[in-house]
């Protein structure tokens, strides 16, 4: 089955595809900071970050809620970030682009394990500059459960886990070096991790692009937008390396295939 075999399955998909990708979107977002709180991610129920009553469904509406309620809690009017139905907006775009770049397929729904993964690390990353490992090992175990279904030969196999291993490894030797040089830690192990499961997502070529693609950004915000943090003090990367694995992933094909057209 298809969504581009007739127009109005087309529509219907995108339409529930966006809904249901708000409501993931304000899941993984509560996922994200019961994390960096301290609190279980899958037990318990949703509560006001400050004055902590439970929250009922009229509370749960991804985006819908926060407008209707103005930004604040009904229960104790404390503000309620706009960041909430901003990212849950984000990742409804995202599963809709993500649908649309590989069908109803298994491929789908392995690379939407991966934009989950990213996007929750992103978050965490952002707030407290920790990477759960529960990111790195749901992203691994889909890839592994997906690939009997994928699978395209043993050359296509070891060219992606070949990409994890190698980038992992090399960044590991890198960061180790850079440690050593400057006498600090540079690199975290979250985003060596990171950068070896993109690998098996993205391949070399694909993983080379989003590295040059994710420096490339880290830097111009650290050193042009974000002048105000003290020099060589340390700033997530994990976001960057997220985000241009999430821009690889959905929209990369063309760049990878240009560029092996090339070196033909
Ligand atoms: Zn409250």
């Amino acid at each position: 089955m298809s969504i581009y075999e007739y127009t109005p399955i087309l529509i219907y998909s995108i339409v529930i595809a966006f809904v249901f990708g708000t409501c993931m979107g304000s899941f993984l977002n509560c996922a994200a900071w019961r994390y960096v709180n301290g609190e279980s991610v899958l037990k318990g129920r949703s509560h006001c970050t400050s004055c902590g009553h439970e929250l009922g469904l009229r509370d749960l509406i991804p985006v819908i809620s926060w407008l209707a309620s103005k930004g604040r809690c009904r229960y104790c009017g404390e503000r309620i970030s706009a960041r909430y139905p901003i990212t849950e907006v984000l990742f409804g775009i995202i599963t809709v682009f993500c649908l649309l770049s590989f069908d109803f397929t298994v491929l789908c729904l392995r690379n939407y394990i991966f934009l989950a993964a990213l996007f929750v690390l992103t978050l965490t990353d952002i707030d407290a500059m920790v990477i759960p490992d529960g990111c790195h090992i749901a992203s691994l175990a889909a890839w592994v459960a997906a690939e009997p279904f994928l699978f395209e030969g043993w050359k296509n196999l070891m060219y992606y886990a070949g990409a994890g291993l190698l980038f992992g490894g090399g960044l590991l030797a890198v960061s180790l070096a850079l440690d050593r040089a400057m006498g600090r830690d540079t690199l975290g192990g979250g985003d060596i991790k990171l950068v070896a499961v993109a690998g098996l997502y993205l391949g070399v070529i694909g993983t080379l692009f989003m590295l040059m693609i994710a420096c490339l950004c880290g830097l111009i915000y650290n050193y042009l937008i974000n002048k105000t943090s003290e020099k060589g003090s340390a700033f997530p990367f994990g976001p960057w390396i997220a985000s241009a694995s999430a821009m690889m992933l959905l929209f990369g094909q063309p760049l990878v295939d240009l560029y092996m057209a090339l070196l033909n």
